[in-house]
């Protein structure tokens, strides 16, 4: 199975990213750092469902 995931913008809280994984590794959160195209800069992004 695989599980859908929302990088999160740490400054806007927008999803900006979705990744698709595989679910039997990685239950740990992931901080990012990623392109916010709203905050037009880097920063922080966070794992959500
Ligand atoms: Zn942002």
């Amino acid at each position: 199975m695989r599980e859908i995931i929302y990088l999160s913008c740490g400054d806007c809280k927008r999803r900006n990213y979705v990744n698709r994984r595989n679910k039997k590794k990685h239950t740990e959160k992931l901080t990012i750092s990623k392109y916010c195209r709203f905050c037009g800069k880097h920063t922080e992004h966070k794992e959500t469902k």
